[in-house]
């Protein structure tokens, strides 16, 4: 399986970040090695000083498909996670400055945290969704205040990537993102069901 990411799909998140608003999807890959389940613990890397945080919806893909038209991607939808795009900002900024690729930044060993997965609500256009950390709301979104919507993505990237049973698609990140530090304890929510719960070393 592959895990799909999209950057930059939230307003308030590229002005956080200085970024300039992107006329098509900014899209990565992450190994399957980054995943990480099962509430297990994150371990800050060695390499960086500065690993952020990035709550995002995450969406499971249930049929092999390629150049999808929009109306049809709703089909290709399984189910509905929550996780977090950790990302090392200060290695990120680097290779960023040189004008290289963002791998080492964004698919290191258990950057993709994610939760169980839950059936697709129909409200999956108006899902609200947020972060604590050690009991306090750091990021809240909304599913409705995405810049590409879920059908949108699921288009737009099976133009480039063919779509497998069992891919994972990380559709970008709200505003708030911010550092974690061990002993820190992070929460998902969405709406208000709990999704994820563990701790940072
Ligand atoms: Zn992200």
């Amino acid at each position: 399986m592959k895990i799909i990411c999209v950057g930059r799909n939230y307003l308030k998140h590229i002005e956080e970040l200085n970024n300039k608003v992107p006329q098509e999807p900014i899209i990565f890959i992450k190994p399957d090695s980054a995943l990480l389940r099962n509430n297990a613990p994150f371990f800050i890397p060695e390499f960086s000083n500065d690993v952020h945080y990035e709550v995002e919806l995450v969406i499971k893909i249930k049929k092999l498909g390629r150049h999808i038209p929009v109306d049809f991607a709703a089909d290709y939808i399984d189910s509905i996670a929550l996780g977090i795009d950790f990302t090392a900002r200060d290695k990120q900024a680097e290779l960023k400055a040189k004008g290289l690729p963002w791998e080492k930044s964004k698919g290191f060993d258990h950057s993709a945290v994610i939760s169980a997965f839950m059936p697709t609500p129909v409200n999956l256009e108006s899902l609200e969704f947020r972060l604590e950390k050690n009991g306090e709301v750091v990021q809240r979104g909304n599913s409705s205040m995405m810049i590409h919507n879920i059908p949108s993505l699921i288009a737009h990237i099976s133009e480039y990537f063919t779509l497998k049973i069992g891919d994972y698609l990380y559709t970008g990140t709200p505003e708030g993102v911010g550092p974690v530090q061990s002993g820190d304890r992070l929460k998902g929510f969405i709406e208000e069901t709990l999704m994820f719960d563990f701790v940072v070393r």
